[in-house]
């Protein structure tokens, strides 16, 4: 078989447009109303964990994964698709007749950047001091995306639907695709609302909230035992 430098560059970069394409599209997707069930997943991470009334960063990561189907802090809302796209991927490849070394390539670059951006980096836009704010070139652009990321968080329209920056940290689609918002808006509570209506989250929002203060109750309880003891 013959490989080439060319052949192995191109295949990478194919893989890496057409994994930031379907992640774009997924993401789009989970903000619709086409599949409630894995809407309703992505939006506890949306309007429950970092939502109106949180903060967008804490020194750890949230998971908005307990008690439901995931793989880590990985949703079946993302697990489902992904493997669907990459089964189909790994077919047309097949039928194509792509030589078995760039299918293996592309596959693992299919995975392996998804799993980059849309986790890690996604999760990392989450937490306080993350090691590439403080890394020259990579800070500038990192907090440029987290900024664009951030504005993804509060767009909601008046049905109650995010509607820009489906990007995590490339944004050329939604720059292509025209749902590319630069400037924060005023919140839209009448969507929210609407939202948490569609997707029944009102009881969750109500134990998040019970959640919160409970854990806020076993610290002050925690922080009077150390002190009887000292
Ligand atoms: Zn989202
Ligand atoms: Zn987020
Ligand atoms: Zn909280």
């Amino acid at each position: 078989m013959h490989v080439t430098f060319v052949g192995v560059v191109a295949t990478l970069v194919d893989s890496v447009v057409i994994a930031e394409f379907a992640g774009y599209w997924l993401h789009r997707l989970l903000h619709s109303d086409k599949f409630p069930a894995l809407s309703r997943g992505h939006l506890i991470h949306h309007f429950l964990i970092y939502g109106p009334r949180q903060s967008m960063r804490a020194t750890e990561y949230l998971d908005a994964t307990d008690n439901r189907t995931s793989v880590g802090n990985v949703g079946v809302e993302w697990l489902a698709p992904s493997a669907i796209i990459l089964l189909f991927c790994w077919g047309a490849m097949a039928l194509l007749g792509v030589p078995p070394l760039y299918q293996v390539l592309a596959l693992c670059t299919l995975l392996g950047w998804p799993i980059l951006m849309f986790s890690y980096l996604h999760d990392r836009m989450h937490i306080r001091n993350f090691w590439m704010t403080r890394v020259p070139l990579l800070r500038s652009w990192f907090l440029r995306a987290r900024r664009l990321h951030d504005i993804h968080h509060r767009s909601v329209n008046s049905k109650g639907f995010m509607n820009t920056n489906f990007g995590i940290g490339f944004y050329f689609f939604d720059r292509f695709f025209q749902t590319m918002a630069k400037s924060h808006r005023r919140f839209n509570w009448e969507g929210y609302q609407a939202a948490i209506g569609r997707y029944g989250l009102e009881e969750m929002e109500l134990l998040s909230l019970r959640g919160c203060s409970k854990a806020r109750f076993h610290n002050k309880a925690g922080i009077k035992t150390a002190s009887r003891n000292t």
